[in-house]
């Protein structure tokens, strides 16, 4: 957007960093820098807290149909801006344009989704056993709130947190990833615009994550974290959050199986592999990581698929026909080719892609690998690229095993023609989301989250604006 804010949006104004200090934001798919934004440090962190601490009776009083009348304007106008915050995100962050617009309209949907929770926030009223004393339930915000994003899903993972914490009444800092700062801006200047009151919504662009989070969580004013991002991230801000006991959600990384049994459609196996594996260039939570294939059709399948990723063009994402986009940046693509080099060096054959093409910008080829040897790298580390690693197995026992061999569990799918099996299986996968002959399980209206190491609470559906709300009990003695 020709006027993307660049300052840090604090107490409802656009202000520079307390020291000054700014940050390049490049474009990956050429390496130039497209703008620079404030760089807050530990006092910018205490001006948004400040302001979102003094904000917070206000709006926990503000009528949920104001909440959501908010929400529902801000739905409104992101829709009508889809094309120029698609470009946006596509300047910083690569995906193609089809698929920037698509993430435009899913997290659209977060907001349209939690102005109509906003209004259906219910508590409750009960005669306790003793036929006496009287239960009176009402649901409060939890408080302010530290919301952190990670680059990939730039503008989704904000919309995921904020829709449902103004619905719940909560005011909050969000800390989105240095790479990907702008469209965060773009969506405070949104939510000015939709009517959002000062200091609801704060927003910190920082290269200098640990000393901008770590004093807000420790200092006892923050009272809820929500963090999507890597694992070990995680682990360490929920170290941090112990202290003052804050609460926290934790979205976290995947290592997702995606099973093909024998009796599997191979056209819906494909083409679910396809988005499982290639929505956001491989770098999604939700990449399907492992290709477990019955190895009586696994031959098959690797054809079919290496014959589809072979055929995506790599590019700009603002170029035309483009279906693949640079990766986020150089530390990201290395990371992938030596994935993929040691998988070769334990015996995995490359069917298609597998090499880095010359050239500026952090491109990587769809890749397909077969053969896969189990004790690979990739098969207990996210690829987050475009890097298919096909492994086969013969039982359903032994492939559920395998898939559940991991300490990730946020999600699986499952491809089958029995109605049995797919249930079966899904059952005793431990993750949080299933994909039964389906690569996209992602949708607003449906509670997303992983189990074991993959996360803790759920992001949308019906529950998602539980995890900004607490119950408050009151007993009420009848006489
Ligand atoms: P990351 O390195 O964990 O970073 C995520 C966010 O945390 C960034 O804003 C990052 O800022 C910040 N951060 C890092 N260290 C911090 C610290 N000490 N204190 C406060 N904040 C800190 O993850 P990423 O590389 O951006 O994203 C990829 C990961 O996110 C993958 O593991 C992916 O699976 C996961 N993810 C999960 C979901 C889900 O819903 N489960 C969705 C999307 C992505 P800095 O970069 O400045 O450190």
């Amino acid at each position: 957007m020709t006027d993307t804010p660049t300052q840090l949006f604090i107490g409802g104004a656009w202000v520079d960093a307390a020291d000054g200090a700014t940050m390049p934001v490049d474009d990956p798919a050429t390496g130039e820098i497209i703008a620079h934004v404030a760089d807050a440090g530990a006092k910018d962190a205490q001006r948004a807290e400040e302001a979102a601490v003094q904000a917070q009776e206000e709006w926990a009083r503000t009528a949920p149909r104001v909440r959501s009348e908010i929400l529902r304007r801000a739905y409104e106008i992101i829709v009508e801006r889809t094309d120029e915050l698609a470009h946006l995100m596509t300047a910083e962050m690569g995906k193609p344009l089809a698929e920037a617009r698509g993430e435009v309209a899913y997290a659209a949907e977060f907001f349209r989704w939690f102005s109509e929770e906003a209004v259906r926030i219910e508590g409750g009223h009960g005669v306790l056993p003793d036929g006496r004393n009287r239960m009176l339930l009402s649901r409060r915000p939890v408080g302010p709130c530290l919301l952190i994003t990670p680059w990939n899903f730039p503008l989704a993972m904000g919309t995921r947190k904020i829709g449902p914490a103004i619905a719940a009444g909560c005011t909050m800092i969000l800390k989105p990833a240095p790479q990907t700062p702008l469209s965060s801006l773009a969506l405070a200047a949104i939510l000015k615009e939709a009517g959002l009151p000062d200091g609801v919504l704060n927003v910190v662009t920082t290269s200098r994550a640990g000393e901008v989070c770590e004093p807000l969580l420790r200092g006892g004013r923050i009272r809820k974290l929500s963090f999507t991002g890597s694992t070990n991230v995680g682990r360490l801000l929920l170290a941090q959050s112990a202290e003052a006991v804050v609460r926290t959600s934790m979205e976290l990384g995947g290592n997702a199986p995606f099973v093909v049994f024998e009796d599997a459609d191979l056209d819906k196996a494909v083409d679910g592999a396809m988005v499982a594996k290639m929505r956001n260039m491989g770098e999604a939570c939700t990449a399907a990581n492992r290709f477990f294939v019955h190895s009586s059709v696994a031959k098959e399948f690797g054809r079919r698929l290496a014959e589809r990723m072979g055929a995506l063009v790599v590019g700009p994402g603002t170029r035309d026909g483009v279906d693949v986009g640079p990766l986020i940046d150089r530390v990201g693509r290395a990371k992938v080719e030596e994935l993929v080099a040691d998988a070769v060096e334990r015996g995995a054959r490359v069917l298609v892609g597998g090499r880095t093409p010359e050239g500026p910008g952090c491109f990587y080829p769809p890749t397909v690998l077969t053969d896969v040897a189990s004790d690979s790298r990739l098969m207990d580390t996210e690829i987050f690229g475009p890097v298919a690693a096909i492994l086969t197995f013969d039982d359903e026992d032994e492939v559920i095993r395998r898939a559940n061999d991991t300490p990730w569990g946020l999600v699986g799918y499952v491809f089958t023609e029995g109605l049995d099996r797919a249930l079966r299986v899904s059952e005793r996968l431990e993750v949080g989301m299933v994909g039964v002959n389906t690569g996209l399980v992602s949708n607003p209206a449906a509670p997303f989250g992983g189990v074991k190491q993959s996360g803790l609470g759920r992001e949308g559906g019906r529950v998602g604006i539980d995890e900004f709300l607490e119950y408050q009990y009151l007993a009420v003695p009848v006489r």
